[in-house]
């Protein structure tokens, strides 16, 4: 039997055309971007491939690289767009732009309320910063991606119907045991980040099946089972 896999994070836009095909045979793919450029290219992948969800955004590791202008351009590709992403705010990488991630972020979580679209988010060590955010702006689809944020903010995350995605990186990283172990299943996703060198290991979207075996076990549930779930969370997430 043929079942569709889903990764809800990965930087499509730097893969060659000919890996891409192949991704998304098999899988639904959240496509983000990390600025205008690669926004662009990640839309024109939407109208190419299927299975693509297309995130547009400025990644908070570019806010200090590009100009404000740089948020109009990208802001005149959210009508083609489903998701807004990866937008967010760094501490623990680049605590050193913080104040102006923020004002990058503000504008996002604008377009998210405006727009009516879904958040994808990086938010090392400002997972707070960002719920206080979103909370604020009345925002109601978010996923924070690659969770790896403190344990007890998981159920406070989920009363709100936030969604977070746990990477491939669960092979290997103990935290992301952890919290598949405490986030209930109507708010898991997987992913990959791919493109991403993470400890030895090259993550790429069909490394999801890995990590879809791994949290099932620590379900105790069954891989398709644990599909399932995830397929309705996706779509409800995206709106598809
Ligand atoms: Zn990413």
């Amino acid at each position: 039997m043929h079942i569709m896999l889903y990764d809800a994070h990965t930087h499509l836009h730097e893969f060659l055309d000919s890996r891409i095909a192949e991704f998304v045979r098999e899988i639904m793919i959240a496509a983000v971007s990390d600025d205008y450029p690669s926004s662009r290219r990640t839309i024109d992948l939407s109208n190419n491939y299927e299975n693509i969800v297309p995130c547009v955004g400025i990644h908070p590791w570019n806010v200090d690289k590009v100009g404000l202008d740089e948020l109009r351009q990208v802001e005149k590709l959210l009508s083609e767009a489903k998701c807004i992403g990866e937008v967010g705010l760094d501490r623990r990488f680049v605590p050193q732009t913080f104040n102006r991630q923020v004002e990058f972020f503000q504008t996002f979580v604008s377009w998210a309320r405006d727009y009516d679209l879904p958040l994808n988010i990086h938010a090392p060590d400002a997972w707070r910063d960002v719920l206080e955010m979103v909370r604020r702006a009345d925002v109601d689809r978010v996923l924070f991606h690659w969770y790896t944020g403190p344990l007890n903010l998981i159920q406070e995350l989920r009363d709100y119907g936030y969604y977070i995605s746990i990477n491939a990186a669960i092979k290997i990283q103990e935290k992301s045991k952890a919290v598949a172990k405490e986030a209930p299943l109507d708010m898991i996703l997987l992913e990959s980040d791919g493109p991403y060198e993470y400890r030895g290991i090259t993550l790429e979207p069909p490394m999801v099946k890995d990590a879809a075996r791994i949290i099932a076990e620590i379900k105790g549930i069954s891989v398709e089972d644990l599909w399932d779930v995830v397929s309705s969370n996706f779509s409800r997430l995206f709106n598809l």
